[in-house]
């Protein structure tokens, strides 16, 4: 036991330095790139697993429809980047292999399917590598629902919270397990700048800091400070402070739902909440997802890699809305917003107005490519 506690004493302290510097690293910030200008972007796509290649594959033909242009003017390159598979995480023991990170650090911005992340063993996400790695720091969700006036953005902290350290707990078998949940005054001061930011730029009044600072005092306690202390520079936007789980009955709560616009959340509490989000909007196959940072952006579907509907044998009818929803977030990332609003356009037409090919994610709707194909004619 003594050696145990000597132990985890000695880990508590490699895991409080690390954090420290991951922290002055912040302090000292980044230049946001500005693709207006740029002369070259390198699109990597990356098919990810289960039905992750499905989807992809299709929101890969709709950016080559959409760049035909740029592509061929050398301006846009779409590359594929392989090796992220469950298959070579597992063989390599890593949640993503050196020559992997490597590619996908060649590209400005990624379209990524998901990825499997096994349950216990110390293999991590994927993702949560991707967004460290990248400093992707701002998970971005927005949710619609025109016809109830939902219309949410998300602004989920990406780097931090119980995900920094989540592989990294300490364990005595048969007698307790402790994690760690780590909240940085930079890491939580930029993902606020971008909610009000974002706010300010797209006429919203108003946003909502969630929480658990009434019980997680030290960590959601400085979220909530630092929040405020940034709101301060955005006097007309009115942030109330919430906690998480009135919010997530509030979500369900048509009386008061659409008065919310923007939502401004610590990691853990963000991941759960844009899933019963995405579930209001018409499911988890609806959504798409922008992790920014600095330096890097990839864009996603904001679920998993449905392994049960590989095993049932329904992959080719998942629902491409998610990722394609992110190819949408890509676009206006990397300054083509027409092109992105003609993605929506095609995306409204096919999903609300029309509705001919309905995507059910099961045998009794269209597949994937169906629906595809439908969409490229709406383009
Ligand atoms: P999941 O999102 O894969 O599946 C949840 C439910 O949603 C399932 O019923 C599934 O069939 C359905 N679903 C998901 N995407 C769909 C689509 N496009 N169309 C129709 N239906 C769809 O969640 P899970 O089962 O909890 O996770 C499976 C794996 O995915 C886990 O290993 C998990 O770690 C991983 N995961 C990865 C990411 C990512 O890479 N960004 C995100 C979440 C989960």
């Amino acid at each position: 036991m003594e050696e145990f506690i000597r132990a985890s004493v000695a880990h508590f302290e490699t895991l409080l330095r690390e954090q420290l510097k991951r922290q002055e690293t912040m302090e000292k910030g980044a230049a946001k790139r500005d693709y207006r200008q740029a002369e070259h972007i390198t699109i990597g796509i990356i098919g990810g697993d289960g039905i992750g290649p499905i989807i992809v594959s299709e929101a890969r033909r709709v950016l080559e429809r959409l760049l035909k242009e740029e592509i061929a003017s050398g301006r846009v390159e779409l590359r594929d980047i392989e090796g992220l598979t469950l298959e070579n995480r597992l063989a390599r023991g890593k949640a993503v292999p050196e020559e992997v990170l490597a590619a996908i650090k060649g590209c400005d911005v990624l379209l990524k399917g998901p990825t499997t992340t096994p349950k216990g063993g110390t293999l991590e996400s994927a993702n949560v590598t991707l967004r460290r790695e990248l400093d992707l720091y701002a998970n971005v969700r927005p949710v619609t629902v025109p016809e109830e006036g939902i219309d949410w953005i998300f602004f989920r902290e990406n780097t931090e919270g119980e995900y920094a350290l989540g592989s990294r707990g300490i364990e005595l078998p048969g007698k307790l397990s402790m994690d760690f949940k780590v909240t940085t005054d930079a890491g939580t001061r930029r993902i606020a700048r971008a909610a009000f930011e974002y706010a300010r730029q797209n006429g919203k009044d108003n946003v909502a800091i969630v929480t658990k600072a009434n019980i997680m005092k030290k960590t959601d306690g400085a979220f909530s400070r630092i929040a405020h202390e940034v709101a301060a520079d955005y006097p007309e936007i009115h942030c109330d402070d919430w906690y998480i789980d009135i919010m997530t009955a509030n979500l369900v709560n048509p009386a008061v739902r659409s008065q919310y616009q923007v939502f401004l959340l610590p990691n853990l509490y963000g991941d759960i909440i844009t899933d019963e989000a995405a579930q209001i909007q018409g499911g988890v196959g609806t959504a798409g997802s922008a992790n920014m940072g600095d330096s890097y952006a990839m864009f996603e579907a904001i679920h998993g890699s449905a392994p049960r509907k590989i095993e049932a044998g329904e992959g080719d009818y998942a629902n491409p809305a998610s990722i394609l929803k992110a190819s949408e977030l890509l676009l206006r990332h990397i300054a083509m917003a027409d092109k992105a609003d003609r993605l929506a356009e095609a995306l409204r037409i096919c999903m609300e107005e029309e509705k001919r090919v309905v995507v059910t994610g099961h045998r009794d709707g269209a597949t994937c490519r169906e629906f595809a194909d439908y969409l490229l004619e709406k383009l």
